[in-house]
């Protein structure tokens, strides 16, 4: 696992494909990072926003929630009610409503690509190891250093 000093994912693809060879794929441990140091260390700083993040595309394939919701699809159509990673667009060509999917029904139903507009993988407190706490720590005292001002929240901060 290899991680930029700042967090940030540079050079980030438009849409993130989630299927390789026929299996779902999470997003790679770089795109959580990006997503924790976006939202937990320089959200409300605008000097930075403007300097650094505007110029470059987020991955936004990530987002972390308090808990996993259900699967709308397999709701609606009356299959036993299964936790949902995903909340993407229910459509192969990537237009129209957005579901919370297992990974069954955002294998069959969704454009099965991440991102901006497309969808994210939904994580939980629970999923973030410590080696991304070091990383994320990492990253914050890099942009502390740099005169940013994080918020005092954290994402490892218990409820
Ligand atoms: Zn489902």
């Amino acid at each position: 696992m290899s991680f930029e000093a700042d967090g940030i994912v540079k050079h980030a693809s438009r849409g993130w494909s989630a299927v390789t060879d026929g299996q779902l794929t999470p997003p790679p441990p770089e795109h959580v990072l990006d997503h924790l140091v976006r939202h937990y260390v320089i959200p409300d700083d605008a000097e930075f926003e403007f300097a650094e993040l505007l110029l470059t595309t987020a991955p936004t394939t990530v987002a972390l929630i308090d808990q996993l919701p259900l699967c709308d699809l397999c709701a609606h159509e009356g299959r036993p009610a299964t936790p949902a990673r995903y909340d993407a667009c229910a459509s192969r060509r990537g237009s129209g409503p957005w579901a919370y999917m297992c990974g069954d029904c955002f294998m069959m139903r969704s454009s099965q690509m991440l991102g901006l507009g497309l969808g994210q993988y939904l994580i939980t407190r629970s999923d973030l190891d410590e080696g991304m706490r070091s990383a994320f720590d990492s990253a914050r005292n890099h942009w502390i250093a740099r005169g940013a001002d994080p918020p005092n929240f954290s994402p490892f901060d218990e409820e």
